[in-house]
């Protein structure tokens, strides 16, 4: 499927070869050789952005998962990444799987060999044909948080295993989700009495302190909520049995969070109380976040002329030396996977891959005040406004950005005709054996180099 052959390569597209050789550190080194091999089979693709997907670092977040949280049982967020490999990583390692539509659930169950009582249908709100399908497909666990919705499932799945999503505070995450769902801890009670007067069958209590979490103490209020929501559950008759702590867990906070959310279960949920609950969590972000990473293409470049002058007399940005002077128009923009800086508010920065042709590796050459675009034409589509990069730097050369993994792929449209970028699998790191051994099960047709 996917096969690396650096010799061949090099005899395939000889003029792209310098870029990796005698540097097999480099991190995209196997995208680029794909990149290569694109080029020698379709000139018009010699210059396709891409990304590099590294599986071995999925396995390497699962590790830190079970270790940091061995009671807690993913379900990753499918939304954020649905890529087809990293579904079968995760199948095969044994995480369960947070769906929000009914195309969700077929990708996830599409996969073979996972069972339905593997999945959550984590949207509170949901479309009545959804739940239908929900039900026909063997999918129980769904959430709610208003009364119509349980009026919609005692219709549509009155066999459904309903979990409450309360309301936490959201306010110390980047992208804010209590203003939609949520209900407040006030409104629980008459919602489960609604529930038992439906005959529905709620098993426990979910939050999510929202997406990008900067603030992991947050986890123990939302915990808090939660313990409140399980007793007002059995004042309403209902022994539930699980407990969501949702997602919104950072790469950089992670293991932070799962010690306040450690110590928050323990309070609120300790051990001698603790038997017969399930801890369940949905996340997205931690888990592909740093996996993907993207190479992009200049295709064109605006500049001072060499004499001084600027090209045009309405350049934007302007000619202020404090400004940026040189703008790259590179082959990814906000329209595509660089959407994450419109929708989940990312701050990407570029570094670069190629200058002048050739890999780079040094630090010392000058550097001017650039910007950096998308190839669209639509002037909202800048995917930087300032970055420092190498004076030298041409059309034709590499950019590369890192943690492109989360809410980008998915979101990213073709607007302007742009096709979506490919993505080459690898598995780098140490651990890239056993990912291997673990893919075989799940993925028949895949060869990681
Ligand atoms: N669960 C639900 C219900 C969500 O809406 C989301 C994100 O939108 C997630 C989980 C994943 O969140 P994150 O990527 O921050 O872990």
């Amino acid at each position: 499927h996917v096969q690396f052959d650096d010799e061949k390569g090099e005899k395939i597209f000889p003029s792209l070869s310098p870029l990796f050789r005698g540097h097999p550190e480099i991190h995209l080194r196997n995208g680029i050789m794909k990149a290569s091999r694109q080029a020698a089979a379709n000139q018009a693709d010699a210059e396709k952005a891409f990304f590099v997907a590294d599986l071995s670092q999925v396995y390497c977040q699962h590790e830190r998962w079970l270790k940091a949280l061995p009671e807690v049982e993913p379900h990753y967020a499918i939304k954020c990444n649905p890529d087809p490999y990293v579904l079968r990583l995760l199948a095969a390692l044994g995480t369960g799987f947070d769906c929000a539509s009914n195309g969700e659930i077929s990708h996830v169950l599409n996969i073979g060999g996972i069972d339905p009582s593997r999945i959550i249908f984590a949207n509170p709100c949901k479309a009545t044909s959804f739940v239908r399908s929900a039900a026909k497909a063997g999918v129980d666990k769904m959430t709610f948080d208003n009364a119509d919705e349980l009026y919609k499932i005692a219709r549509a799945h009155p066999g459904a295993k309903l979990i409450v999503r309360i309301l936490a505070d959201d306010s110390k995450s980047i992208c804010r989700f209590g203003i939609k769902f949520g209900a407040p801890l006030d409104v629980v009670p008459s919602l489960l009495a609604k529930a038992r007067e439906l005959k529905l069958d709620v098993i426990g209590v979910s939050f999510h302190v929202g997406s990008g979490c900067y603030d992991p103490s947050i986890y123990e209020d939302a915990v808090k909520r939660a313990r409140t929501a399980f007793d007002m559950g059995t004042h309403a008759g209902y022994t539930f049995s699980l407990l969501d702590v949702g997602g919104g867990f950072e790469d950089g906070h992670f293991e932070t969070a799962a010690g306040v959310l450690t110590n928050a279960i323990n309070m609120y949920f300790p051990h001698r109380h603790r038997e017969g609950i399930r801890i369940i969590a949905e996340p997205g972000r931690f888990y592909v976040s740093r996996a993907f990473s993207l190479a992009a293409n200049i295709i064109a470049r605006r500049a001072p002329m060499a004499d001084g002058s600027i090209e045009e007399e309405h350049r934007t940005p302007g000619p202020k030396t404090d400004e940026p002077s040189v703008m790259y128009y590179i082959n990814e923009g906000v329209y595509g996977a660089f959407n994450c800086i419109m929708f989940d508010h990312q701050v990407v920065s570029p570094y670069v891959l190629s200058l002048n042709g050739s890999f780079h590796h040094s630090t010392s050459e000058p550097l001017s005040l650039s910007s950096v675009w998308g190839p669209t034409c639509d002037s909202i589509d800048c995917v930087c406004k300032v970055a420092e990069l190498p004076s030298a730097l041409q059309v034709g050369d590499w950019l590369g950005f890192d943690n492109m993994g989360a809410y980008t792929i998915c979101a990213a449209s073709q607007f302007n005709g742009f096709e979506f970028s490919d993505i080459v699998y690898t598995a780098s790191k140490a651990a890239d054996e056993e990912v291997r051994r673990v893919l075989r099960r799940f993925a028949k047709d895949l060869e990681v180099s």
